[in-house]
């Protein structure tokens, strides 16, 4: 008998379009009775919950932005008593101050559904032994993992991030199956057991489901080959309730959007014109089903693209494509705006460069001046030689070039000096 998630998988549009009216429609007349500042910002905007009456009147609402969060940190938005809050969350700060985001035990519901979906579309099934390494701390991507595991009915590890020989004698021990970490923290256990003379491929180890921060095709290609295992990345942030928003499949050809909880839509973020499907611009999520912090067309600063198109592995949901960066990791030197992966597909193609780096943006005089700090491969490094690099530097200086349509400079460094992290890492150094 196929469960729930299974249906919701592979409903028709027409099905789910009638799912998303109906929990809109109630979504908005519950944040709006709960909440007092959705009653002030609709009141603001002129809006009232009558005047949605579903999907095709969403732009008559404002936006929900970061600010309006953080300004009413820690209960602003929340829509319940305290007596029913179940759990509280919050951002791992790493753009200034501090989100959070609050569940009731129906939130909690919905949560575990989501990740274990994800679980599923990605290969997991309840015979799986899931490894979280993600660090349990406030931070969601511990405990949304660990609760989609158990979900679905799998067995759970739950060992936090760190203490990676450890890590991997758990794996040893237990024959972990599914790894569940961040992409930088995948990057340093494959490392660790390099080091540790073990061969992962002898491992049971099969999916790897990283998310939290970017990681670009040619790193996942990386860590696929390096660990034997397939990815499955996904995608969420604390103000939606955190991970859960959305997970690649076995096609690995974009991220399925829980669709039945998160309205994806996808705006020009100068202007919060919508965009048609398959355009880049930043994403906008509305919650359908939130008790505790319901949050109404969030702008979460991320790009990307959105497309309806039933997928390869037969599931309907909506896909958006890599995440492109965040509009707060846009760097701007000398009037060109790029982000940081763009960088990193130019490093991923080169076998001397290993998976770590650092942008480093300084002042020459009144110039924008970047170095790309690259760690070469132990390979590299013992049969480096002046010349060796110096063409090195001049082929990486051109393709960096060629993509990014400026100049910057790059340096190489020996193995292991770019420090390693076991949660998100911290790429761009800015000293001007
Ligand atoms: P913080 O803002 O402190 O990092 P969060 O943990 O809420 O707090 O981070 C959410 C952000 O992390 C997203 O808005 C997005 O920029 C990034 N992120 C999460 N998952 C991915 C992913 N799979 N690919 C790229 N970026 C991601
Ligand atoms: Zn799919």
């Amino acid at each position: 008998m196929p469960t729930e998630d299974d249906r919701v998988s592979r409903m028709s549009r027409d099905e789910l379009t009638e799912l998303q009216n109906e929990r809109l429609v109630r979504q908005v007349a519950y944040a709006y009775e709960r909440s007092s500042f959705y009653q002030a910002l609709l009141d603001a905007a002129g809006v009232t919950p009558a005047d949605i009456q579903s999907l095709d009147d969403l732009p008559k609402l404002p936006f929900t932005k970061k600010s309006d969060i953080q300004d009413r940190f820690p209960y602003g938005l929340c829509a319940v008593e305290p007596k029913d809050i179940a759990r509280i969350h919050s951002s791992s700060g790493s753009t200034g101050r501090p989100v959070n985001t609050c569940y009731t035990a129906n939130d909690m519901a919905a949560w575990g559904q989501c990740m274990s979906r994800e679980m599923r579309n990605a290969g997991a099934t309840p015979e799986d032994v899931c490894q979280i390494a993600f660090r349990y701390t406030l931070f969601t991507g511990a405990f949304g993992h660990h609760l989609g595991a158990e979900t679905l009915g799998a067995a759970v590890i739950p060992t936090s991030s760190g203490q990676t020989d450890r890590q991997i004698l758990m794996m040893q021990s237990f024959g972990t199956t599914v790894l569940h970490c961040t992409p930088s923290y995948a990057v340093v256990i494959a490392e660790k057991m390099e080091e540790m003379g073990i061969d992962p491929k002898a491992l049971p180890l099969r999916l790897g489901l990283h998310g939290a921060e970017p990681m670009t095709d040619g790193v996942r290609d990386e860590i696929q080959e390096r660990l034997g295992y397939r990815i499955a990345r996904d995608y969420g942030l604390t103000e939606l309730g955190g991970c859960g928003v959305s997970c690649e499949c076995e096609a690995q050809d974009g991220y399925h959007v829980n669709e039945d909880h998160f309205y994806p839509e996808v705006v020009d973020p100068n202007t919060g014109e919508p965009l048609p499907e398959g355009e880049i611009g930043e994403l906008v999520f509305t919650t359908l089903t939130k008790e505790a912090t319901p949050v109404l067309r969030y702008r979460t600063r991320d790009l990307s693209s959105l497309s309806r198109e039933t997928c390869s592995c037969g599931c309907t949901l909506s896909r958006h494509g890599l995440i492109l960066g965040r509009t707060d990791d846009m760097l701007i030197v000398g009037g060109v705006n790029f982000f940081p992966t763009q960088v990193e597909c130019v490093l991923t193609a080169y076998q001397e460069l290993a998976p770590h780096y650092v942008i480093r943006l300084s002042k020459r005089g009144s110039r924008d001046v970047v170095c790309v700090e690259c760690e070469l491969e132990p390979d590299a490094w013992a049969a480096r030689s002046g010349d060796g690099l110096a063409a090195l530097g001049e082929r990486l200086r051109k393709d960096l070039r060629d993509n990014l349509a400026f100049g910057m400079d790059c340096a190489f460094l020996e193995p292991f000096s770019v420090e390693r992290s076991e949660g998100k890492t911290k790429r761009v150094v800015d000293e001007r």
